[in-house]
C-alpha cells in the first residue's frame, strides 16, 4: 500500500468529518500538490477514497485504506468565454468559485445552502439547491478529470457514453482533480422570509420564486418560514401573502438561533451568491450541532408525502431542529436523485443524537416508502437497500460502470458494498 511518509495528523487532513458523528477508519491520510503525486499515490493504493470538505454525514467517504483531500491541488479556475464554461480545481470550495466567477460577469444556475463544500463532493453526491426549473449542481457539470484507479488520469464528457454514470459518482470511478462547469451571466437576486404559510399554500409558493425554502419544526401543520429568493426585478411580494407575514428582521432557519450568519434577507439586492447559500462563508452553516437526513420524491407526490409524515409527527418535532422542504429539476444523470423525476426535497436537520434519531428516520423511511424515496447520498439513511437499487431506472448500468471503471474495487467501502453490491 502507498505510504508517502506525510500519513498522520500532520497531513493537514482531519480525522473526523464536519459533523463529528463519523471518525475515519483510514489507515492513512494524504493532502497532495500535484496531480503526479495523486496518480502515484492512487496507482499504488489498495483502497483508497477521495475526500472532500467533510460535509457528508455518513461513511460514503470513509476507507480503511488510504484517504485522499485534493484542496492542496493547485486551486486553479479557468475561464472559457467562448464555451461559456469554467474549469475548477475539484477541492475548491463553491464560496470560491463564485466570488471568482461573479467578478468576471458569470454565475452558476444555483448554489447549495452553504458556500463552505467542495465542488467535487458536492457534485459526487448531487447537492442541490431549491427551484422549480433548477437542476441539481452536479447538472452544471459538463466535463470532469479523474485519476482513475492504475494512476491514468482521464477527462469524460458529455459527448462520452459514460458520462451519465460518472457525474454523480459517489468516489467509486476515481478521484476528480477537475470539473468543467457551464456558466450563466451574473444576476441579482433578493431573498424576502414570509412568517406562518398554510400548507395549503405549499404549491403556490413553492412555484412563486427563482428558489424557495419552506421550513417547519414538524410542531404545527404549516410552515413557519418561507425563503423566498427572486430575481432582483421581479416584484417584491406583498407584506401579507399567501396567508403568510413578511418578517421584519433577518431570520435563520432553526427557531432561537440569530440571523447573522444568514444571507441578507429583507429584499435588499446582491449578487447570486451571496443570496442563493443560506448561510454566509466565515460563519457556522446551520446550527453546527446536528445530524442530517433527506428524502427527495417525485414532486407530484409532494401532499400525499407529507400527509403520510403526518403520522409521525410527534416522533419528527421531539428529535427535529427544523425541516426544509426544497424542490428540484429532473436530470439524466443516473446516480442523481432527480434522475428522471422532479424532486420535492424533504430534509432534516436533525439533534445530534445518533441514537434517538435512529429510529425516527426509520420510522420516516416506513411512511415515505410508497413513493421509492431516494435518499441524498450524504446523509444519514438505512434505507433497504433494494429499495434504493429500485428507485433507480439506470442503477444496473451505473454499478456496471464502476466496475468497469475500478475492476480491482481500489476506490470501494462498506458503505458502496452495501447500497451498491457488485
Ligand atoms: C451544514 C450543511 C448543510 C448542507 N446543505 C446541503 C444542501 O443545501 N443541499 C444538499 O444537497 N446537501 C447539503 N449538505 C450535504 C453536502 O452538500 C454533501 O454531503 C456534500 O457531498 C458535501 O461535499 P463535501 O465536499 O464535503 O464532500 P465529502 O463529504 O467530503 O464527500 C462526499 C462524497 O464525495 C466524494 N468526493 C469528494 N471529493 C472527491 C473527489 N475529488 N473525487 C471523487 N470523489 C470525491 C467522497 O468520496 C464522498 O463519496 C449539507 C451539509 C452540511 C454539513
Amino acid at each position: 500500500m502507498a505510504d508517502d511518509g506525510r500519513a498522520g495528523p500532520d497531513t493537514g487532513v482531519p480525522t473526523r468529518n464536519w459533523a463529528g458523528n463519523v471518525t475515519w477508519s483510514a489507515a492513512r491520510r494524504h493532502r497532495p500538490t500535484t496531480v503526479d503525486e495523486l496518480r502515484e499515490l492512487v496507482a499504488a493504493s489498495r483502497r483508497i477514497r477521495a475526500v472532500g470538505s467533510r460535509h457528508s454525514f455518513n461513511r460514503l467517504a470513509d476507507t480503511t485504506g488510504d484517504l485522499v483531500a485534493v484542496d492542496g491541488l493547485p486551486p486553479t479556475v479557468e475561464i472559457d468565454p467562448v464555451r461559456g464554461t469554467a474549469t475548477v480545481a475539484a477541492g475548491l470550495r463553491y464560496g470560491e468559485v463564485a466570488a471568482r466567477l461573479h467578478e468576471q460577469g458569470y454565475a452558476l444556475p444555483n448554489m447549495a445552502s452553504l458556500p463552505h463544500i467542495s465542488v467535487a463532493g458536492a457534485v459526487a453526491t448531487a447537492t442541490h439547491g431549491s427551484g422549480e426549473r433548477h437542476g441539481n449542481l452536479a447538472t452544471s457539470v459538463v466535463a470532469l478529470e479523474l485519476v482513475t484507479a492504475d494512476g491514468d488520469l482521464v477527462r469524460v464528457d458529455a459527448t462520452d457514453a459514460r458520462f451519465p454514470g460518472l457525474v454523480v459518482g459517489l468516489g467509486a470511478y476515481g478521484v476528480v482533480v477537475r470539473l468543467t462547469l457551464a456558466l450563466v451571466p451574473t444576476f441579482e437576486i433578493r431573498q424576502y422570509v414570509h412568517l406562518d404559510l398554510p400548507r395549503e399554500a405549499m404549491d403556490e409558493a413553492l412555484a412563486s420564486a427563482y428558489s424557495v425554502s419552506l421550513f417547519t419544526d414538524w410542531r404545527g401543520t404549516g410552515f413557519d418560514q418561507v425563503w423566498r429568493k427572486q430575481v432582483a426585478d421581479q416584484e417584491p411580494p406583498p407584506t401579507r401573502w399567501l396567508g403568510a407575514t413578511a418578517a421584519d428582521t433577518p431570520r435563520h432557519p432553526v427557531p432561537g438561533l440569530p440571523g447573522d450568519p444568514c444571507t441578507v434577507q429583507l429584499g435588499v439586492p446582491g449578487p447570486w451568491h451571496e443570496r442563493l447559500p443560506h448561510f454566509r462563508p466565515g460563519f457556522t452553516p446551520s446550527s453546527g450541532q446536528e445530524l442530517q437526513s433527506e428524502y427527495h420524491v417525485p414532486r407530484t407526490a409532494a401532499a400525499e408525502a407529507l400527509a403520510a409524515l403526518d403520522g409521525v409527527r410527534d416522533r419528527i418535532a421531539a428529535v427535529v431542529q427544523i425541516c426544509e422542504l426544497r424542490t428540484v429539476a429532473a436530470d439524466r444523470l443516473w446516480l442523481s436523485p432527480q434522475y428522471d423525476r422532479d424532486t420535492l426535497s424533504i430534509h432534516f436537520t436533525w439533534i445530534a443524537d445518533a441514537g434517538a434519531v435512529a429510529p425516527v428516520v426509520a420510522a420516516v423511511e416506513e411512511r415515505l416508502a410508497p413513493f421509492a424515496p431516494r435518499p441524498h447520498w450524504g446523509k444519514v439513511f438505512d434505507l433497504p437497500p433494494a429499495a434504493v437499487a429500485a428507485a433507480y431506472p439506470r442503477f444496473a448500468d451505473a454499478v456496471a460502470a464502476m466496475v468497469a471503471a475500478d475492476p480491482t474495487g481500489t476506490f470501494r467501502n462498506d458503505l458502496l458494498d452495501r447500497y451498491l453490491p457488485r
